[in-house]
């Protein structure tokens, strides 16, 4: 509960936490597991911890995890014949390509390539239209949708609220703020070109950051009271992770803040879990 004046901690693992085990009971009850696909074409070190949490997320849900692991010797001709094969395949409902891939492949065309049905990241042009068009996407990209679940667990009204979004990206930045928009939040998107960054956020009743430019948000640049939810993670020499917020000083004006790690990440592999799920129930609805 929150006490008035006082911060409040998000705490993103206890809601991840409580999606998961509401999600287990509703996995456990079906004839068949619902099948989660994910392709690793590159050799990032963040990309392989990334699709070993999915993996290990999936098989303590109940779900069936396919990994398809490749080295670079890997075409885009066989991974898109690949993509193919999973879309035709009916004991996979979501498919998953773990970004960035090898350079000398091409990402657009091979996410165009999954099905929209079987698109569990939301990022296929159909499901980003459908977003955008404040329709029902077949999946929603999984860390704004984190964001919002987040925002909600703590009700936290949306409605009216002055909204900045750092970061245009099309995985977190703008896919959130069309979110926010579709809650009739007043959404602001702000990116490295915008000038004078803080004049926004002292508006903002609401920020979410999600740069990867480390302690970007300071305490002046932040209203009274305001939401701050921190999306940014950046690896320091020393292997803690830190977001885009100068936490320890924007606790001191915020009225709710996500930490990093424990805030938005763990809603985000929830999220993924949970459109698995759902893709599976419009895969089989009789
Ligand atoms: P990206 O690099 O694709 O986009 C970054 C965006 O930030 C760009 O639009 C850029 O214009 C903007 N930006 C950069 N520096 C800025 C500055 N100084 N002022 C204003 N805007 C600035 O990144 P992304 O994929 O959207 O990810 C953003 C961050 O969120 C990264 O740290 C990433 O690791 C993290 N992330 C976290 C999760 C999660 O689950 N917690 C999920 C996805 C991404």
């Amino acid at each position: 509960m929150k006490i008035r004046g006082k911060v409040l901690i998000i705490d993103g693992k206890k809601v991840a936490f409580s999606l998961l085990e509401d999600l287990k009971l509703k996995i456990d009850k079906l004839d068949k597991k619902p099948g989660l696909a994910v392709i690793l074409a590159n050799d990032d070190y963040s990309s392989k911890v990334y699709v070993a949490s999915k993996e290990k997320h999936s098989i303590a849900l109940g779900l069936k995890s396919c990994v398809y692991r490749f080295d670079k010797s890997i075409t885009q001709g066989k991974l898109i014949s690949l993509i193919h094969e999973l879309n035709e395949n009916p004991e996979i409902n979501g498919i998953l390509v773990q970004l960035p891939l090898y350079s000398h492949l091409c990402e657009r065309e091979i996410l165009e390539v999954i099905s929209p049905k079987k698109d569990v990241d939301g990022f296929h042009p159909v499901n980003v239209g459908k977003l955008y068009a404040g329709l029902n996407p077949y999946a929603v990209c999984c860390t704004p949708k984190g964001i919002v679940k987040l925002l909600k667990a703590y009700k936290i009204k949306l409605e009216g609220k002055n909204v900045v979004v750092i970061g245009r990206s099309n995985i977190v930045g703008k896919p959130v703020a069309a979110l926010l928009t579709n809650e009739n939040a007043t959404v602001t998107l702000a990116h490295s070109k915008t000038k004078n960054l803080k004049e926004h956020t002292k508006k903002a009743d609401i920020i979410v950051s999600a740069t990867g430019h480390p302690k970007l948000i300071k305490a002046d640049m932040v209203k009274k009271g305001a939401v701050v939810i921190d999306v940014g993670i950046s690896r320091q020499l020393d292997g803690r992770l830190i977001g885009d917020v100068d936490f320890e000083k924007v606790k001191d004006i915020a009225s709710y803040i996500t930490p990093v790690p424990g805030g938005v990440g763990p809603m985000t592999i929830a999220c993924l879990m949970e459109n698995t799920y759902e893709l599976y129930l419009l895969q089989n609805k009789g």
